[in-house]
């Protein structure tokens, strides 16, 4: 079943339900008005339906491998790589001194989702250099700029990070990898790196690995780590690929899904180095190609799920079976169950497109502003995006198998692919686990103020709304308040293995009252139209869950504990 860019839906949100219009208010911005948002996406779209879904299945068939220390990318992962890069879908946000095109990140994490659900395999190579564009941008050199930005941004080289390392894994603070000084400015990168997203390629000249690495006095943990751009090939004289760098692909991971992206254990061995950012000052660094990379995660999960609600839609209106309702149809989406299921697929995708969307327009106008307020509100969204945004995926691509009966288990369909290829995403960039514990730890640092000010706005919202929409209105405004009793509680606890305890049901409610929200201002935009028929199903159906997941949200630690660890072993 062929993929389509659900252009309109961007459009709906964008225009009625997230304020895009906020951006394209503000200087920086201006340019990125209403006729340039429908033709970019439009644009993306068609490149996404023509390019990149017909390979989508080659990746997964045909996944890469490794031959004689070079990575051979799967049939038409190179051609799908460079129309991304033609299309200068890789640079969308990329400053346009360096040849980007400088739009807001809004635009780009719309198109990146579009990308991810027509092969996402193939979407995580841009997604990677994004990031490191963005990272070298704000912390390389001039010189590391002018050389390496230019290049990443025209995609004729290609950007990977390195944290994972076999010990080192959630906590990065204990990575042992080396670096040492060379005398002339550059650094002798040593150690072994794991679970390397395209850390190899046969399509770019060059690959750009930003690793994280510890130099002689660097103080154990997080604080000691330094970032560094080791290349492939060292540049020349005239910065053009040159010698081989002392760097190489050991094998690659045989996995679950996505089997398209190379995901490489990589060998340094006093490779040269350049540092980013300053000494010791790694983390820092390599945080704003996280931030970028968690974002851009979340949308891998929202298109993973469009992809695969669009399947199972096509599935359900081509497979007859048994007697439904509406006569004479017969067709398995007339079957009340069939509708549950592609009603909680389609809803769900629009509750985390819109979270997703709105932490992009955070970031957005805090770039465009400077304003603390909007800084305040990405940090809060960007782990509920990821968060949520990746469960999405995995949720709604599980209920997409379901839909197919047997065939979702048979490979044919391509249903299951969407499951197994989406499945990593709640686990790499921080699993969504470590996602809840920065929700309730770092991201409260500040009382809680940032997300009291996002409740009082769906109040508020929700207040205006109960004119036209009464029911709806009073279920959203009263999970508000629920959510902001429990936010109340959590920052009133002081042990932080209380707040851990039920960071995941937290930042899942928190998401389900998001949800409300959004489908709410839908439903106002569309009142009598389809979009307020779904926000009905999602609040009156789905939004409920937010009580119950907020209450174990309150449960605490010491339940957790009340098994020993001999318990767990015993049958
Ligand atoms: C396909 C794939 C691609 C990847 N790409 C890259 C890449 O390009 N670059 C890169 O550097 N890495 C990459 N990774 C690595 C990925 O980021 C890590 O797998 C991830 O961070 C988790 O680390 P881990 O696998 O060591 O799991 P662990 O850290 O061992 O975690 C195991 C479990 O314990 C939990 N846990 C761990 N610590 C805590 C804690 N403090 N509190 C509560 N729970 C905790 C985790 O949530 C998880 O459920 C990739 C991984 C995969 C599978």
């Amino acid at each position: 079943m062929p993929y389509r860019a659900p252009v309109s839906d961007y459009e709906f949100l964008l225009r009625n339900v997230i304020g895009y219009d906020q951006i394209a208010a503000t200087d920086l911005f201006s340019e990125a008005d209403n006729d340039v948002v429908t033709a970019i996406l439009s644009e993306a779209g068609k490149m996404c339906e023509e390019v990149m879904a017909p390979v989508n299945r080659n990746g997964d068939l045909y996944p890469a491998k490794l031959e004689n220390g070079v990575v051979r990318t799967s049939p038409g992962f190179s051609d799908g790589f460079k129309a991304i890069a033609e299309g200068g879908w890789i640079g969308m946000s990329a400053p346009q001194e360096f040849g980007g095109m400088g739009l807001p990140m809004t635009l780009t994490t719309s198109v990146n989702e579009m990308m991810s659900a027509a092969c996402l395999a193939l979407q995580l190579a841009p997604l990677m250099s994004q990031g490191q564009i963005e990272a070298l941008a704000h912390h390389g050199s001039d010189a590391i700029k002018e050389l390496y930005l230019p290049k990443l941004i025209s995609g004729e080289w290609s950007g990977t990070m390195n944290l994972t390392e076999p010990q080192a894994g959630s906590d990065v603070g204990a990575l042992t990898s080396k670096a040492v000084p060379n005398g002339d400015g550059s650094f002798a990168i040593s150690g072994q790196k794991i679970f390397i997203s395209w850390g190899d390629n046969d399509i770019t000249e060059n690959i750009c690995h930003l690793v994280l690495a510890r130099l002689p006095d660097g103080v154990p943990g997080t604080k000691g780590i330094s970032l560094f751009l080791v290349p492939k090939f060292l540049p020349d004289e005239n910065g053009n690929p040159g010698k081989a760098n002392s760097l190489k692909v050991v094998s690659l991971e045989h996995k679950m899904g996505l089997h398209g992206s190379p995901t490489c254990v990589m060998h340094y061995d006093g490779a040269t180095g350049w540092l980013v950012g300053p000494e010791h000052g790694g983390m820092a660094a390599m945080f704003t190609m996280m931030n970028n990379a968690r974002l851009g995660v979340g949308g891998q999960g929202v298109g993973a799920a469009e992809g695969a609600y669009q399947h199972a839609v096509a599935y359900a209106l081509a497979r007859k079976q048994g007697k439904t309702p509406v006569e004479g149809s017969g067709m398995i989406v007339d079957h009340a169950d069939v509708r549950r299921m592609l009603l909680e697929m389609k809803a769900e995708v629009f509750a985390a497109r819109a979270i997703l969307l709105s932490c992009a327009v955070a970031i957005d106008m805090q770039t465009a502003t400077a304003e603390p307020e909007w800084a305040a509100r990405a940090a809060l969204l960007t782990p509920i995006a990821k968060a949520f945004g990746t469960d999405t995926g995995i949720s709604v691509s599980q209920t997409g198998v379901q839909v197919h009966g047997g065939m979702g288990f048979i490979e044919e369909t391509g249903a299951a692919q969407y499951y197994r290829d989406v499945r990593v995403t709640a686990i790499y960039e921080g699993t969504n686990g470590i996602q809840a514990m920065d929700l309730v730890a770092r991201k409260m640092m500040d009382g809680g103020e940032a997300a009291f000010r996002l409740l009082d706005e769906i109040q508020d919202q929700a207040e205006r709304a109960r004119g036209t929409k009464p029911a709806l209105a009073e279920a959203v405004w009263q999970s508000a308040e629920t959510l902001r009793e429990t936010t109340e509680w959590l920052v009133a606890q002081k042990d932080m293995n209380t707040r851990f305890a039920g960071a995941v049901p937290y930042l899942k409610g928190f998401a389900r009252v998001l949800g409300g929200h959004y489908h709410l201002v839908a439903a106002l935009a569309e009142p009598e139209g389809p979009r307020a028929k779904l926000a009905e199903f999602y609040i009156q159906r789905m939004l409920p869950e937010h009580a119950a997941l907020l209450t174990h949200a309150q449960a605490g630690a010491e339940g957790l504990y009340a098994l020993s660890v001999e318990d767990f072993e015993r049958g």
